[in-house]
């Protein structure tokens, strides 16, 4: 019997160690970089890789970036991005130097998607919407006589509302993406540019946004106007503005409401609505600003993440590039705030 159990022990010996020598290599690439972050760049890299192969399905790539550019940074976006910081000056939500470090991060920020990560996004956008087409036909609904196209239009503008709430619900409860959205939620000095302080990879999260405008496209489709709009919405939600919109903040996002998004002390998947409140309402994560709510801080409490408003210099450039690799560094439990789960959110509510 003895010897039985030792023969066993023996044999076992050499499997453990070999086991040991096989897990060690990747434990010591564990100790580097956080594995699943890279599950992103792949996707990223397939979806170029076959947009690229496929002549981007015979869409020009030139004349969709031109687009796209226009909408994200065009004239248009910029004038509005100006009356914005001025309401900022006029009625600000926590007062604060005219150009405070966070400014000039996510001026940084706004150069970056204005350059670099307009063609990734055209790129994604259109290899996903290709591969869409071609393999899913049937969710492309023909041409419904009895539908107006501002119907469909409006439908789109919902649908792609309602996605991109979703994306950035899981943005938030799914850990190698919030490793990525973190960066948007480490801005302390909240304001309209924070709109572009994005991982440029995140945008991969946001594809699914895509679909209504796939499925609708015989019917009508979204202007460059509407989505200019639309993103004219979504970077006030973020302006430095005391502003709840009345009775209408019910409805639209308003900056008083999206700052509560953003609560250094709060638990910050609620208010995920990108230009509609009514998501949040249905699915219970809807919170109204108060009084206590509007001039509250941002930010990520023990700045997991580093930001540069920490140390005696800002040192834009360098924050820059650490807070683009972040993603890719090894998961800190300890340093890491706990994604707090919904039975917190009832009961502070
Ligand atoms: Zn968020
Ligand atoms: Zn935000």
């Amino acid at each position: 019997m003895v010897s039985v159990l030792s023969a066993g022990a023996r044999s076992a010996a050499p499997a453990q160690a070999s086991a040991r020598r096989v897990g060690r290599p990747l434990s010591a690439v564990r100790s580097r970089v956080y594995l699943p972050s890279f599950s992103i760049v792949a996707v990223a890299a397939a979806l170029v890789a076959i947009g690229w192969a496929d002549r981007w399905g015979g869409s020009g790539f030139g004349p969709s970036m031109t687009g796209l550019r226009l909408v994200v940074i065009g004239p248009t976006t910029l004038a509005i991005i100006g009356v914005f910081l001025v309401a900022e000056r006029v009625r600000p939500a926590q007062r604060r130097a005219l150009i405070a470090r966070g400014h000039r991060q996510d001026l940084l920020f706004t150069v970056f998607n204005a350059t670099l990560v307009v063609p990734l996004v055209t790129a994604l956008s259109l290899s996903f919407s290709e591969i869409a087409r071609r393999s899913l036909p049937w969710v492309i609904l023909p041409r419904i006589g009895t539908v107006p196209r501002w119907g469909a239009i409006a439908l789109i503008f919902v649908a792609m509302d309602f996605c991109n709430w979703f994306a950035h619900l899981a943005n938030h409860r799914v850990r190698f993406l919030w490793r990525f959205h973190e960066l948007h939620h480490s801005q302390e000095d909240l304001n309209v540019l924070s709109v572009f302080r994005t991982h440029p990879l995140i945008h991969v999260s946001y594809l699914i946004a895509l679909i209504p405008g796939i499925v609708l496209l015989a019917n009508g489709a979204l202007t460059t106007t509407l989505l200019v709009i639309y993103g004219g919405i979504v970077a006030f939600a973020h302006s430095n503005t005391n502003l709840g919109f009345g009775p209408l903040g019910r409805i639209v996002v308003s900056p008083n409401f999206h700052r509560i998004h953003h609560k250094l002390d709060g638990p910050q998947d609620v208010n995920l609505g990108f230009a509609l409140t009514v998501w949040d309402q249905l699915f219970g994560l809807a919170v109204f600003p108060t009084p206590e709510t509007i001039r509250t801080d941002t930010g990520l409490p023990g700045r997991p993440l580093i930001v540069e408003q920490a140390g005696a210099r800002p040192h834009h450039l360098s924050v820059f590039v650490a807070q683009l690799v972040a993603p890719f560094r090894p998961l800190d439990a300890d340093r890491r705030p706990a994604v707090q789960p919904v039975s917190h959110l009832t009961q502070r509510r």
